[in-house]
C-alpha cells in the first residue's frame, strides 16, 4: 500500500564502461573542490583569530563595583528569578561597620554563583538588576574540562578594583542620560519610590 508520495523510483539500468571507472564522479568531485580553493573562507584560525563580535554581545557576565569600588550587588535576589535557565544563586550577608568601602548596600551577596553550562545568554539578569550590578560582556567563557568549573563564583564575576569592565556600550540611552543628572544618583530614586506588591 503506498502511503505517501515520497518514495523515488531507483534506476536498475546497467552501468556504462566509464561509470564503472567512477572517473565522472571523482571528475566532477575534483571540479567542486578546487573551485573551494578560490572561494572566500567561512572558517577562521581560532583561537590565533576571532570573529569581530558586536558591543552588546552577551558573553561571560561581570558583576560591576561603584565608582569608590564597593559591590553594587546587594543580593536582591531579582537577577535569579528573572533567569529562565535558573543558572544564578546566592546568599545574602549583612554589612558589618567598616565593611562600607567594601558594599554599597547594607545588604550584599556573601556568595554569588552562575552556572556557565546552564546560562544562555539572554541577558534578562542585566535587564532585571535595579542596581546595574549585573551586565553580560563581550568576553567569551573559558574552556574547562570538569563541570564544576563552569559554575563561576565571585572570583571570577566581580571585577578587580584595578581592572575595570567597561560596560559603557551596553547601558540603555536613558541610563546614561539619568547618570549625568547633576547631583542625583541613578538608584536614589529608586530607593526612593516604595516597591508595589
Ligand atoms: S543571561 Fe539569562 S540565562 Fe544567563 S544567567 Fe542571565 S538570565 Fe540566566
Ligand atoms: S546582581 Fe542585581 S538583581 Fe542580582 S542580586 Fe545583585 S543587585 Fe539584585
Amino acid at each position: 500500500m503506498k502511503l505517501t508520495n515520497r518514495s523515488k523510483v531507483v534506476s536498475n539500468k546497467e552501468q556504462s564502461a566509464m561509470e564503472k571507472m567512477y572517473l565522472p564522479g571523482i571528475l566532477k568531485g575534483m571540479m567542486i573542490t578546487g573551485s573551494h580553493l578560490f572561494k572566500r573562507r567561512a572558517t577562521v584560525k581560532y583561537p590565533d583569530e576571532l570573529r569581530p563580535i558586536a558591543a552588546v554581545y552577551r558573553g561571560q557576565h561581570v558583576l560591576k563595583r561603584d565608582e569608590n569600588g564597593a559591590e553594587r550587588c546587594t543580593a536582591c535576589g531579582l537577577c535569579a528569578v528573572a533567569c529562565p535557565a535558573e543558572a544564578i544563586t546566592m546568599e545574602s550577608a549583612e554589612r558589618k561597620k567598616g565593611e562600607e568601602g567594601l558594599y554599597r548596600e547594607e545588604k550584599y551577596a556573601s556568595t554569588y554563583e552562575i552556572n556557565m553550562l546552564r546560562c544562555i545568554f539572554c541577558g534578562l539578569c542585566e535587564e532585571a538588576c535595579p542596581k546595574e550590578a549585573i551586565f553580560l560582556t563581550d568576553r567569551i567563557v573559558d574552556v574547562e574540562f570538569e563541570r564544576e568549573d563552569f559554575v563561576y563564583g565571585k572570583d571570577k564575576l566581580v571585577e578587580k578594583v584595578d581592572k575595570r569592565v567597561d560596560v559603557t556600550k551596553r547601558q540603555t540611552i536613558e541610563v546614561a542620560e539619568f547618570k549625568k543628572l547633576p547631583g542625583l544618583k541613578h538608584n536614589q530614586v529608586f530607593e526612593g519610590k516604595k516597591l508595589k506588591h
